[in-house]
């Protein structure tokens, strides 16, 4: 039975459970790990366990007490998730220490300071810690360096290259790793709609997720899945047909919606498969490795340029990637990542 449902980071809740029975949870940790593979769900369930009033051995909450119960709704007052607003692309300052007006009078800073509502501890939970501003980052160090008595600051973030180091050395670091490709077949397996439960179509998504649940959520959708064999053909011919690749991720993305969060979702997924498609011709160039998914496998074996065109396209499909992140305008990245990797010497140029 895994803890509260979690799959796959068993190391990281033996490392909380012990730290819990030792009383030595520590007062701020730094959560790493790629997209998608639990980071987030890991520390609201980390949470609801830490607030508890009555938790049982092993770190597991009661599911009766008050506490369980609006941590499970999401509604309780000592724990705090502050996260980037779709529409910018940092955590602003006020978050932290309130605006102008109110500067220390508000913002995760000052509620933690607060006495608990329910008697249990304070838990701050800060996602997209990737995209803090600096001076955002600042604000939060001596919180930090010195939580409350009994308050948990947990920050959430991909790479740790991607944190200031004076955030970083103020923290615990965790790391999580991808999921084991079974742990998300599980989980999808789990979460499948009457209907959805075809156990070949469940395995075959989760072994294109590349250890990613979110990703193998997306790639449920047949249209997902299609797309993964069309864009490693289209890669796969050197010279790249960049206008045919802008057209047809374009009407991908779009295709989701009227929502930026799906739709920065899908372009997410065509930039990774993209790069899955570019490590995988590279690592059959360099160790003679060909990849287990049959799709990439195809595209792989039509694939006419060089190592070296391979390993250009992935530097700049991993800018594209975190362009996504940054909030740039969807269609702008899709044209210039699209022109650069028909035409990688204009980057040169730029
Ligand atoms: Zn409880």
């Amino acid at each position: 039975m895994s803890w509260q449902g979690i799959e796959g980071h068993d190391a990281v809740v033996d490392a909380f459970v012990g730290a819990q029975a030792r009383n030595r949870v520590a007062g701020s940790y730094l959560f790493i790990g790629p997209a998608g593979v639990g980071k987030a769900t890991f520390a609201r369930k980390l949470a609801k366990a830490l607030v508890c009033a009555a938790p049982r051995p092993g770190l597991v909450p009661c599911e009766s007490c008050a506490s369980c119960v609006q941590a499970e709704a999401g509604s309780h007052p000592d724990i705090d998730v502050v996260q980037k607003p779709e529409d910018r692309a940092t955590i602003p300052l006020d978050t932290f220490i309130g605006d102008a007006d109110h500067r220390m009078r508000e913002g995760l800073c000052w509620r933690i300071l607060l006495r608990p509502a329910l008697g249990g501890r304070k838990v701050a939970i800060i996602l997209d810690a990737d995209h803090l501003s600096d001076e955002a980052a600042n604000s939060l160090l001596k919180t930090l360096e010195e939580p409350p008595d009994g308050a948990v600051m947990i920050l959430v973030g991909t790479a740790l290259e991607r944190q200031l180091p004076t955030i970083r050395s103020r923290c615990q670091i965790v790391r999580f790793g991808p999921l084991p490709e079974d742990a998300v077949f599980r989980i999808l397996q789990r979460e499948a709609e009457p209907g959805q439960t075809d156990e070949r179509r469940l395995r075959a998504c989760a072994a294109a997720a590349g250890g990613s649940l979110a990703r193998a959520r997306l790639l449920l959708d047949p249209a997902l899945t299609e797309f993964r064999g069309r864009l490693a053909a289209l890669l796969a011919h050197q010279p790249l047909h960049g206008v045919e690749l802008a057209r047809e991720t374009l009407a991908l993305v779009e295709a989701a919606g009227k929502d930026a969060p799906p739709r920065r979702a899908r372009l997410r997924l065509v930039l990774e498969s993209a790069l899955d498609f570019l490590r995988a011709v590279l690592r059959r160039d360099t160790v003679g490795e060909l990849p287990a998914d049959p799709v990439m496998a195809r595209g792989i074996a039509g694939w006419n340029g060089t190592a070296e065109e391979a390993s250009t396209a992935l530097l700049h499909t991993l800018d594209a990637l975190d362009a996504v992140d940054r909030n740039a305008n969807l269609t702008i990245l899709i044209d210039a990542w699209t022109a650069i990797l028909e035409e990688p010497r204009l980057a040169q140029s730029t």
